[in-house]
């Protein structure tokens, strides 16, 4: 490798979502390298170190310790340490603890490298089949309070939505898409990477109908199709595609340029 581990840096190391082989040789090298590891879950962290058989010191970082760890780690980078930051699944940052401690670190004018990598939410876009030229991820909706609300601002989105989602949670979540986006097309791709990965394709009541009969275990991610121009009561006239107005220009009265 021509780099070599800079000092007092934050590396944010994107690690598989499942398959272990997912990793660059950048990222094994920069693991290999740096000072510490702060790993949202050590024991899963030390699975993978112990596959690419890298041993180094690892400190637990997640999300009811991070007030704690943050100043402890932006210390140490200050001091001219190495730090990686890794969490459990794919690229750092993404929907999980990891934000905070970057967004101190950046705060603090502390050098910061991102190795990237795999993450869920591109995988399942691009195994969607759904439109990739725009797209918006959601992360987790809501549990509760501004669920209602969060579904209500996207309702006229163009872009294809990803969201994020556990499996307990996947039949409510699919029946509330259903109620707010009708039949729109959708894809929930399921364990990535891993032994049972599996896409499931159709319309929201489709999929839902689907999870009810079959629930799906492990870890998912849903894809659902932006709105198309005849939800927002246009293209009527025959002449219009029916098609989601992806890469066309919405003023902001919802029409089309
Ligand atoms: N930072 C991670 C990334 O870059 O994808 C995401 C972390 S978030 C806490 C975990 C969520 O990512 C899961 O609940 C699931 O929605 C999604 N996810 C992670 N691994 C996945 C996989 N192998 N297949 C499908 N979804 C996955």
């Amino acid at each position: 490798m021509s780099e070599t581990i800079q000092s007092g840096t934050l590396y944010i190391v994107s690690t598989p979502i499942g398959n272990l082989d997912d990793i660059t040789r950048r990222a094994v090298f920069i693991l290999g390298g740096v000072d510490l590891i702060a790993a949202e879950d050590t024991r899963t962290t030390r699975i993978l170190l112990d596959h690419l058989g890298i041993k180094k010191p690892l400190v637990s970082y997640f999300m009811h310790n991070e007030m704690r760890r943050i100043p402890e780690l932006l210390q140490k980078l200050a001091h001219g340490l190495s730090v990686a930051v890794v969490t459990d699944a794919g690229t750092p940052g993404i929907s999980d603890p990891a934000f905070a401690l970057i967004r101190a670190a950046v705060e603090q004018d502390t050098r910061v490298i991102p190795i990237p990598g795999a993450s869920a939410v591109l995988a399942g876009l691009v195994a969607s089949g759904l439109p990739t030229d725009r797209f918006v991820f959601e992360g987790f909706l809501p549990h509760k309070k501004g669920r209602k609300t969060r579904l209500d601002s996207l309702r006229a989105e163009p872009r294809t939505i990803v969201f994020y989602e556990a499996p307990h949670r996947i039949e409510r979540t699919l029946g509330d898409l259903a109620a707010h986006f009708g039949d729109r097309q959708a894809a929930l791709a399921r364990e990535l990477t891993k032994k049972f990965e599996e896409i499931r394709r159709g319309t929201l009541p489709e999929l839902l109908e689907s999870v009810r009969s079959t629930p799906p275990k492990g870890e998912m991610v849903i894809i659902v199709a932006g709105c198309a121009r005849k939800e927002l009561g246009q293209g009527n006239s025959g002449s219009e595609s029916e098609d989601t107005h992806h890469g066309e220009e919405l003023d902001d009265t919802g029409a089309t340029a």
